[in-house]
């Protein structure tokens, strides 16, 4: 891999929370984690949408703005931590009039407005187990996760209702209750009703039943990049998990104007957009909007945000524009930039440097773990290219499976299959009517995630690939990771997808497939100049034998390029489930 410089930190003008890395991890433990909570009173369990909201209701912080909405139009409408617990206090009352019991599934299909974050945390008060959809779903993906789950209720809205909804509505028995929140024109459907005014005949108190930390809440799909989507089950001693990540992994501090800019439709955006920051009790900005290079600039610069967490496909989309669009602005609050979801290459970490002066924090995590496993913290310098160490508290090992067990593999700059000890609270509990699936995830008493990383002598861990991505080339495993980073070094390059192509001599050769920067044309040439690049970067077993220039690249709607699509249409197979890929809008 090519050795960009570590990026060194300086002290700042806010005092990081997790100052030294290793004493941190000496002196972490989850008890200590947990006493960060308030827990419910008389003894009642723990509940996150207590830990997000009512606890904060009613302490000092009550009037402070929990959550800034940025409407698509720039309106703006701030709401407190007070009025928060009001409005989930409302519709915990709602589905209790509806008579949704507890562990019920109650679902959101919207767009991010105020009445997502509402329903998520006012199901979650309820003891429902809440679960989002990506509102870019066409009708069989929702229908797909509706029917897995046994949705007893669904919130949406009625564009949502009428394109997505309706068409299936007869096919899922057990959805008995669905509520419109724009009102405007509830169908006269039974079972059908107009989330406003169940809400406006709602009180606005609600006592909040005894929950069990081990008492079921969220039910995520995982993205869908390498399969069927899986839901995963977590409980509510999650919150634990947001909490602490959310100081020592995103560096949250009581004053911080945070942005995630991740949809709830995925975890990063329930996990991040919503439980974390209130946890924290600090304010977290929602933007209706999708991803907009000018907006987001103005977003960051007129709200003050000072914590931002993104992905790596809006910091390449950015790279693609430039620093000038950056510099148009001055961002004076922001102090720490987060990424998560996939892979972040080396040059998107030095990129963030030039364009923002603060390199971007590359961080892993799965909708399984629940929260953030794997960080580059604040006060630790940044490899780039690395996905950083293991959150205090987690211990992570890279091993090597064995007939019928795993093996640990000791050392320094050691390569296998990535797998964590498990325990941590936020663990998924299931794979929702899939135990046999679940099973198979834990292996000689470790939890293997399914990707392959490789640790360096100094014990942080750089991401080599999906199991499922590896490619295999006369004797050598090769992780497209690598491949991939080596080929954006290009300077016509903006982005590269790699995989394995079957050959009868090599079992497998690389194959790259490159969307160009805006100025460069195809051309066999060109072709030419970037196999040979890369393979001056990688040597010949490594670099690509073949280069396909593209327009476009598969991704999930999360952004993640989906390797076995290119791999599916290289070869002319089925393309297997593509429920979340972006392009398939309907
Ligand atoms: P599916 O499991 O359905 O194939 P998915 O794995 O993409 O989908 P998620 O749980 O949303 O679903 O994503 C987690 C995966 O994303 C990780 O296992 C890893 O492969 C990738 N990922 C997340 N963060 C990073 C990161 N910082 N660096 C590299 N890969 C990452
Ligand atoms: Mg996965």
């Amino acid at each position: 891999m090519a050795a960009y410089p570590v990026v060194h930190k300086a002290p700042g003008a806010v005092t990081p929370n997790l100052l030294d890395y290793e004493a941190a991890c000496r002196s972490f433990n989850w008890e200590a984690a947990r006493h960060e909570l308030s827990y419910l009173p008389g003894g009642h369990g723990l509940n996150i949408a207590y830990e997000a909201v009512d606890r904060h209701a009613s302490s000092p912080i009550a009037g402070k703005t929990a959550i800034r909405w940025i409407s698509r139009d720039d309106r703006i409408v701030d709401i407190s931590y007070a009025r928060l617990r009001a409005l989930t206090n409302r519709f915990a009352n709602v589905l209790d009039s509806l008579g949704v019991s507890r562990g019920d599934r109650v679902f959101a299909l919207t767009g991010r407005i105020p009445e997502l974050y509402v329903t998520a945390l006012g199901a979650l008060k309820h003891r429902a187990v809440f679960s989002p959809l990506f509102s870019a779903f066409g009708p069989e993906p929702v229908k797909t996760r509706l029917a897995i789950a046994e949705a007893r209720a669904l919130v949406t809205t009625t564009a949502l209702y009428e394109r997505k909804v309706a068409p299936i509505r007869d096919e899922l028995p057990s959805l008995e209750f669905v509520l419109i929140v724009d009102g405007a024109g509830v169908p006269d459907t039974p079972g059908t009703f107009d989330f406003r005014q169940l809400m406006d005949a709602a009180s606005e108190e609600y006592a909040i039943g005894p929950t069990a930390p081990e008492e079921l809440a969220l039910l995520h799909f995982t993205s869908g990049t390498t399969g069927t989507p899986k839901g995963a089950l977590h409980v509510h001693e999650a919150v634990v998990v947001h909490n602490v990540t959310g100081k020592l992994a995103l560096d949250l501090h009581p004053d911080d104007i945070f942005w995630c800019t991740a949809d709830p439709g995925w975890v990063t955006g329930t996990s991040y957009g919503i439980i974390a920051p209130l946890s924290n009790g600090v304010t977290s900005i929602v933007d209706e909007e999708e991803f907009d290079l000018d907006r987001w600039y103005r977003i960051l610069d007129e709200q003050g945000v000072s914590v931002w967490y993104t992905a790596p496909t809006a910091i390449r989309m950015m790279m693609r524009a430039g620093v000038e669009p950056v510099k148009q602005r001055k961002y004076p609050a922001l102090r720490f930039m987060g990424s998560v979801g996939e892979p972040l290459n080396p040059e998107g970490v030095v990129w963030g440097q030039e364009a923002f002066g603060l390199p971007f924090h590359d961080n892993w995590w799965q909708t399984e773990t629940g929260g953030i496993m794997i960080a580059n913290y604040a006060s630790m310098d940044i490899r780039p290219g690395s996905m950083g160490r293991p959150l205090p508290g987690i211990e992570a090992a890279i091993v090597q499976r064995t007939d019928g067990g795993v093996k640990v593999i000791e050392g320094a700059d050691v390569e296998g299959d990535l797998a964590l000890k498990p325990g941590w609270p936020s663990m998924f509990r299931g794979y929702w009517n899939e135990e046999e699936r679940y099973r198979k995830c834990f292996v000689g008493g470790w939890y293997l995630t399914g990707d392959l990383a490789r640790r360096d002598k100094d014990g942080y861990f750089w991401f080599v690939g999906r199991a499922d991505d590896v490619i295999k080339t006369s004797g050598h495993l090769i992780g497209p990771f690598e491949v991939e980073t080596a080929l954006m070094e290009h300077k016509a390059v903006a982005e590269a997808g790699v995989i394995g192509k079957p050959d009868p001599v090599a079992l497998e050769i690389v194959k790259g497939f490159v969307l160009l920067n805006s100025g460069f044309e195809p051309s066999d040439a060109l072709k030419k100049d970037i196999l040979l690049f890369a393979r001056k970067k990688l040597g010949a077993v490594v670099a690509p034998k073949e280069i396909e220039f593209v327009t476009d690249l598969p991704r999930t709607r999360s952004g993640k390029i989906m390797r076995r699509l290119l791999k599916a249409r290289e070869l002319g197979l089925p393309e297997g489930d593509t429920s979340t890929l972006e392009a398939a809008r309907d």
